[in-house]
């Protein structure tokens, strides 16, 4: 197994095999690249984009993909999948930032939920295609996934939200078709707690049934502007790490704000001295050997 920060800032904490860096999340804002730190693109989740050009939303028999409309899980405003000027633009960006950092780690790269988009442009290419509905929004999917990969020459990984059952019909995400192109994948599992880690695992075990290719997991640690109260306890995250990691997933990332957040997450795994000791009989002392190097690094 590796594992990876994954933060808000280009700062490497001590202590991991890899870092991968929020060039652009969903919120839209973007930094410089850097070259030792793996960027992570967020591409029609994009609320900058979506304040600049309200009319490339995505559009559904149940409202736009604004970022306040509850009938979907939406957690920023995402664009019409289709819109060619976002599409161009995005490739040329994904492009330029593959050319100055080790790869590309890929967010938001299918339609918003299920029933979009419905915007006028889409329809019509949809009834272009000949194609029943699930289909002409798969071939979207793939096809741009394509295009991507034609301009990342490093590596590229392809984030997936986490339900591996029905990502065709909500999002035109078929797993299969997107395999060839990635050297990974990256499920996304972010919680505000993980006090139940059976479900995780379970959907751990379902995406390394699924996927073609190598899996790695994200976790929640601390995000941006969070209440050090209402963030993942630390004896949760060990926990979970370890029964993620009994599954045969390839990786697991640990997202933070800052890399100081880090840090102090490492100081907690640490000082669990018991329940790291009460883990050793779970079946995954990889991430337990792994935990214990961090000894060194926080004394
Ligand atoms: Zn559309």
């Amino acid at each position: 197994m590796k594992f990876g920060t994954y933060v808000f800032e280009p700062k490497k904490a001590e202590g991991f095999d890899f870092h991968l860096f929020r060039v652009k999340p969903e919120v839209g804002r973007r930094l410089p690249p850097v070259s030792d730190m793996y960027s992570n693109i967020a591409v029609f989740g994009d609320n900058v984009t979506a304040r600049n050009h309200p009319d490339w939303i995505s559009q559904s028999p149940l409202g736009p993909a604004w970022r306040t409309n509850d009938n979907f899980n939406v957690r920023w405003d995402i664009l019409c999948h289709t819109q060619p000027e976002h599409r161009a633009e995005q490739l040329d960006y994904i492009e330029d930032v593959a050319r100055h950092s080790p790869g590309i780690w890929l967010n938001s790269i299918h339609f918003a939920d299920h029933g979009h988009c419905t915007c006028a442009r889409c329809n019509e290419l949809w009834k272009k295609s000949g194609l029943s509905w699930f289909e002409w929004r798969r071939k979207e999917v793939t096809d741009y996934i394509a295009q991507i990969r034609e301009r990342v020459k490093n590596e590229l990984v392809i984030g997936l939200l986490p339900d591996p059952v029905n990502s065709y019909e909500r999002f035109g995400v078929n797993f299969d078709d997107l395999a060839p192109y990635a050297d990974a994948f990256n499920i996304v599992m972010f919680s505000k707690n993980y006090a139940t880690p059976w479900y995780w695992e379970m959907l751990c075990r379902a995406f390394k049934k699924l996927l073609k290719k190598p899996v790695y997991v994200s976790f929640y640690v601390f995000g941006p502007g969070d209440n050090p109260a209402e963030v993942p306890a630390p004896s949760e995250l060990v926990t979970l790490s370890v029964r993620a990691g009994r599954t045969g997933i390839d990786g697991i990332l640990y997202l933070t704000d800052k890399a100081s957040q880090i840090w102090d997450f490492q100081k907690a795994v640490v000082d669990r001295v018991e329940l790291r000791q009460k883990l050793k009989t779970y079946g995954c002392q990889e991430v337990l050997d792994f935990f214990a190097t961090w000894e060194k690094i926080v004394e």
